[in-house]
């Protein structure tokens, strides 16, 4: 099977076949044999995009999931239900692919919301057609959102992600904090091509009152093109920060949070680098991954997916489907391994997985 039949790697469909549980405490949260626990649960709800960013998607987009396969937005809601009130999740992200792609996304939201008291309820979003939703996303019970932008420059933004639509992205912006997004924070991804837009894309997100976060790009292009001989790393994007603003110490709150967060010309304004691939956060992992499909991925790495929603559709209660949960995570694997000579790629690209 090649990653451009996008393909449903070592599902385990079969309800006899329950992950191993061996040696897990009696908890209800979602702990792994490493003692780290999940509460950030990540949706990915679609896997069609509005762009074909060259690190993610191949030129001709992913391979459509059959309709029935696409977990619906009740069954979306039911699993963020189990996840937040029977597992402890305290955040819940929707992505994808592009989450602005579902015609339901509203009542994705709403009906999450609903069941997913006290948890926070966020999106990651390219904001393509952001402009036109924002309002209602936000009324539907929509906490925050993260955009990806790597580049501001026009000509650069059609060649990385093919696609001429960043006026587009920036509408999105504007009407996200118009609607009292805050702080709206930009994702961009490292690579050598955008690092000499890395200060344009700073200035750009201090003038805007935004909050940039570059991460290192990950072996999960579907095009496979990822070479750690040519990656970007957090150490020369310092460096070439560094050459235009003054950068201090960065301060780590929260040791499950990925960013590095770096105060510019002495703040308020700040940039985050993730280097998810020189400074892996393994060790301190706290997702947990839903499908589109509505396979449970306890890592981005690990191809091992639980089906939560053959489960869901052949009757299982509530219960049973958290029993099912809490085995897949049981099993998740320590880290990415990525910088050893022996790593193998997932068998799913980021647009597959949801990032
Ligand atoms: N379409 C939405 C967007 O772009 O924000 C949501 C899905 S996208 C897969 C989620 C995040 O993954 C984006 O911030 C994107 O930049 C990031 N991403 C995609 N491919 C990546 C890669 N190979 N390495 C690191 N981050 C990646
Ligand atoms: Fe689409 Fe997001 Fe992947 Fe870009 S990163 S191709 S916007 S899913």
């Amino acid at each position: 099977m090649t990653r451009l039949e996008l393909g449903l790697p070592g599902i385990r469909r079969d309800p006899a076949r329950m992950p191993s549980t061996l040696g897990r405490p009696d908890t209800p949260a979602l702990i792994d044999k490493f003692g780290r626990v999940a509460r950030d649960l990540r949706v990915s709800i679609t896997e069609k995009c509005s762009l074909r960013c060259t690190y993610c998607m191949p030129e001709q987009g992913l391979p459509a999931i059959p309709r029935d396969n696409l977990l619906t937005a009740t069954e979306i809601a039911r699993l963020v239900g189990i996840g937040v009130r029977d597992l402890g999740m305290h955040d819940v992200r929707f992505t994808g692919g592009e989450p602005l792609m579902r015609v339901d996304l509203v009542e994705i939201i709403a009906r999450s919301a609903e069941v997913a008291q006290g948890a926070s309820i966020s999106m990651t979003t390219n904001a393509i057609g952001l402009d036109k939703r924002v309002d209602a996303l936000v009324a539907a019970g929509l906490n925050r959102v993260n955009i990806s932008l790597d580049t501001v420059d026009r000509d650069h933004f059609a060649r990385l992600t093919r696609r001429d639509r960043l006026p587009s992205v920036l509408a999105g912006i504007k009407a996200a904090q118009a609607a009292g997004v805050k702080p709206l924070k930009i994702n961009a991804v490292l690579m050598r091509d955008t690092l000499g837009g890395a200060v344009d894309l700073l200035e750009w997100s201090l003038e805007n009152g935004c909050r940039l976060r570059f991460i290192e790009q990950m072996p999960l292009d579907a095009d496979e093109s990822w070479a750690r001989d040519n990656m970007v790393d957090a150490a020369e994007l310092l460096a070439v920060l560094g050459e235009r603003f003054e950068l201090t110490a960065p301060t780590r709150e929260d040791p499950s949070a990925p960013a590095e967060e770096w105060l510019v010309n002495g703040g308020p304004g700040t940039v985050g680098i993730i280097a998810s691939v020189t400074r892996s956060f393994c060790a301190d992992c706290d997702r947990t991954r839903l499908t589109a499909e509505g396979t449970i991925r306890s890592c981005l790495f690990g191809d091992d997916e639980t089906d939560l929603r053959g489960l869901m559709r052949g009757g299982a209660d509530d219960h049973t489907i958290a029993e099912w949960w809490r085995a897949a995570m049981w099993g998740k694997q320590a880290g990415h391994n990525i910088n050893a000579d022996d790593f193998i790629r997932p068998l799913r690209s980021m647009g597959a997985i949801g990032g």
